[in-house]
């Protein structure tokens, strides 16, 4: 059984004032849902401090937006993914598209920072996904192989269950376009049968207990119908994670899609 999850990513968002005001309202939202489903919030860096304490002891979690490759030295302007465990994130993004496309993040790289983030004992959350001009030359499947292939040649197949993987359609992504249900259906499908494929004596085993997290333009809109398909286990939601009543719609989508009524969530 996948427990699903619900991660928020701020992006280059927040202020301490913004920060402060958004935890107040969504929190209390979020919160009736902690035992049903996984929930974190990722701020940019100057904020862990502050969003941690805002957390405290409402068993939702903190993650970050990047992890360098490497544990420390001189590598100006990069955060460690061991200072991160020490701020008391437990999750990473890594390999965002915005990451790959605007500050030329290689496959390479991004397996390198995987790898880094795993050895600080947190939970890494692989991004994949393709360009609009990928779909349309029918490179999907292609494309999100190949990211994923460099991942498990760093790692190894056995350290991919100990991780996260958010399908994100390059051209879903903060556009306000999502992709139908069907498109999301098929990648989700694939990835798995990739994993399953990738080692066959043990990676039935990963791919099954594997979460595949969907993330593009999701929102309190169509949250349900993209949560409700059999291998969305979650969301990573950016744009709409920034307003507290949709974040909080959305965790309640996720919720219910996966067969959690209310009543049986915790109130308070
Ligand atoms: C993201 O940043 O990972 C994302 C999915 O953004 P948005 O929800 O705004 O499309």
């Amino acid at each position: 059984m996948r427990k699903p999850i619900l991660i928020g990513n701020w992006k280059m968002n927040g202020s301490l004032h913004a920060n402060q005001a958004l935890m107040v309202r969504v929190l209390p939202r979020l919160r009736m849902f902690r035992k049903t489903i996984d929930l974190a919030v990722c701020p940019p860096f100057p904020y862990l401090f502050q969003v941690r304490d805002l957390l405290g002891y409402t068993g939702i979690a903190l993650g970050a937006q990047n992890a360098s490759s490497f544990v420390s030295g001189a590598y100006t302007g990069e955060v460690s993914a061991t200072m991160l465990q020490e701020m008391g994130c437990r999750y990473v993004l890594v390999g965002h598209s915005e990451r790959r496309a605007l500050f030329a993040e290689s496959s390479l790289e991004v397996a390198a920072r995987y790898r880094s983030v795993l050895a600080a004992g947190l939970t890494p959350v692989l991004c994949v996904g393709e360009t609009l001009a990928e779909r349309e030359s029918n490179q999907t499947g292609l494309v999100i192989e190949r990211q994923l292939q460099a991942v498990i040649d760093e790692v190894g197949l056995a350290a991919m269950a100990n991780g996260i993987i958010a399908y994100e359609p390059v051209w879903a992504i903060g556009t306000g376009k999502t992709a139908t249900p069907k498109q999301v259906a098929r990648v989700h499908q694939e990835i798995r049968l990739f994993i399953a494929n990738s080692a066959p004596e043990a990676s039935d085993d990963i791919s099954q207990q594997l979460r595949v997290i969907y993330g593009g333009s999701v929102k309190a809109a169509n949250a349900f119908e993209l949560f409700s398909l059999a291998d969305v286990d979650g969301g990573l939601i950016g744009g709409a994670s920034l307003h507290a009543d949709e974040f909080g719609t959305i965790a309640g989508a996720l919720a219910e899609a996966s067969g959690l009524v209310a009543s049986e969530c915790e109130i308070n």
